[in-house]
């Protein structure tokens, strides 16, 4: 890129925030994971929609590559440029504002850049809940949930990101703004414009503010940590909880005993919870709009049945809020925990939650016959059908080895997850991690179909080339 073309770009912003320093861009260019690297001539940092128009309208008549980016949190590179050197990035980081709260309507407007965090912290404010939620919350961003379409621990009773999004607020490829930040729960007027920008990561335009969903804030939560059996004992938990509590229920997640094992040996300050190891566990929590005896008698109900009908083995109930963070930061930090463990192959999956067990078993045999060592970490939304299938290498293993060997292994499992009705990807999307999976698995007239929504909207290709679609 030359000089003059980069000076344009840098004026837009304010030279401040047009990064071309490398020790300055380093933080925008490798992925959380170290997965992905890139280069780039320039990161800029816009401080509103009107220079983010700007950017784009240049980038369109110059052909130049845009990549958004929100919190750098992605795990399937989406928010990297690639190693050409001529990809722009345009970081939200600085338009991080709450516009408006409305708690009777239930509804806020935030920019893009917004932490998750700070959103759910604004709202709980206001006595109100933005129920998304998940591990890198205290650093993804708004516009890099919806971008992501995320799903999250609250998912089971509140939805998705996409559920939780009334309207957006969208700069377009050729520079064009379209606002559509209306916060209105009935509005047929036409193609649901909104719901484009929702998941395509970046590759149809850029979200510069979101109108949000909220809900009434729970008055109290009580997490229980459970163990099991086998996921077939935990599914009965599950439908034996949501017969039980309904909506109250709002997270269920699954985890292995390996997963518990690495946790407590990598996060300082956690430990397994219970006197004696179990294969398989769940966390659950209830939350309750009446107070906490309620939701304390909800769990202790479940708890209490579901010993006696021997589908929980042993359990406890946070007494406080300082265990329910503990339980809290052993799901969390299962993630994290697995990267001290060496090579691990990852798989965002779901399929309908009641095969979800049978899959498992399958899923058990197909791994540990390829390799007998190899160590299961499959964990997480158990209540929405998603787990992150992971499996770390086995002990002592070469880690680049393993990781090449294991990309046979994997296009099985995803084979595997196809013909049980899953999804090879369910909430982290497909960045530039599963692009050839996506052009397997997707039916030729969606693939079509998309292509035909990007040529329209990006007809020049300046929006994250590289990414979801092949060039
Ligand atoms: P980035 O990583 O910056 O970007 C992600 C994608 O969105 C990229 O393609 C980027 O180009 C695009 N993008 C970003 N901002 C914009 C914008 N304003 N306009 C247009 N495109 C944009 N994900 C889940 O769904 N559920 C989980 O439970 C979950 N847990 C996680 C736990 C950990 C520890 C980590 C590190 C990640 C986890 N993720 C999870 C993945 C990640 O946090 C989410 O994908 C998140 O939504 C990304 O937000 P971000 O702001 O970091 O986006």
């Amino acid at each position: 890129m030359d000089d003059l073309l980069k000076e344009k770009f840098a004026a837009i912003v304010g030279s401040q925030h047009a990064l071309s320093n490398a020790d300055d861009q380093s933080p925008y260019l490798t992925e959380w994971r170290g997965r992905w690297t890139g280069t780039t001539p320039l990161v800029l940092r816009p401080g509103s929609t009107q220079e983010v128009a700007k950017i784009a309208s240049l980038a369109n008549g110059t052909r130049t590559a845009i990549v958004p980016q929100g919190g750098n949190t992605g795990l399937v590179g989406g928010q990297i440029p690639d190693a050409s050197g001529l990809q722009i990035v345009i970081s939200l980081v600085r338009m991080n504002g709450v516009r408006a709260i409305d708690p009777d309507g239930m509804s806020m407007i935030v920019d893009a850049g917004a932490v998750l965090q700070t959103v759910q912290e604004a709202a709980a404010k206001k006595d109100r809940l933005f129920p998304l939620s998940l591990a890198a919350k205290g650093t993804a961003t708004i516009g890099g949930n919806l971008s992501t379409n995320a799903g999250g621990v609250g998912a089971l009773s509140y939805g998705v990101a996409r559920d939780l999004c009334l309207g957006l607020e969208v700069v377009l490829a050729d520079g064009s703004i379209l606002d559509d930040l209306n916060t209105l729960k009935k509005n047929n007027t036409g193609y649901d414009l909104r719901n484009l920008f929702i998941g395509a990561e970046g590759t149809l335009g850029i979200i510069t503010g979101a109108a949000l969903k909220l809900y009434p804030n729970p008055k109290a939560r009580t997490t229980a940590f459970m163990a099991v059996d086998n996921p077939f004992q935990a599914l009965a938990l599950l439908r034996k909880v949501q017969d039980h509590a309904g909506a109250a229920l709002t997270a269920f997640e699954l985890m292995p005993r390996f997963g518990i094992e690495i946790t407590a040996k990598h996060q300082s300050g956690i430990r397994d919870p219970l006197p004696t190891p179990y294969p398989w566990y769940v966390l659950m929590e209830i939350s309750s709009l009446e107070g906490s005896d309620h939701a304390d008698a909800v769990v202790s109900e479940i708890v209490e049945g579901g010993m006696s009908e021997a589908i929980i083995q042993d359990g406890t109930i946070a007494a406080n809020e300082t265990q329910r963070a503990e339980l809290w930061r052993l799901r969390e930090g299962m993630s994290e925990s697995q990267k001290p463990e060496g090579g691990s192959l990852k798989h965002d999956i779901s399929v309908p939650v009641g095969k979800l067990p049978a899959f498992m078993v399958e899923a058990e045999k197909l791994v540990l016959g390829w390799e007998a060592a190899a160590r299961i970490c499959a964990f997480g939304h158990l209540g929405d059908g998603n787990l992150h299938y992971n499996i770390s290498q086995p002990v002592g293993a070469d880690k680049a080895d393993f990781l090449a060997r294991g990309q046979e292994l994997s296009s099985r499992l995803l084979a595997l997850v196809v013909a049980h009705g899953g999804s090879i990807s369910a909430e982290h999307g497909i960045g530039q991690m599963k692009i050839s999976e996506l052009q397997h698995y997707k039916s030729p007239v969606a693939m079509t179909l998309m292509h035909k929504i990007k040529s329209a909207l990006d007809p020049h290709g300046i929006m994250n080339p590289g990414k979801v679609l092949a060039n």
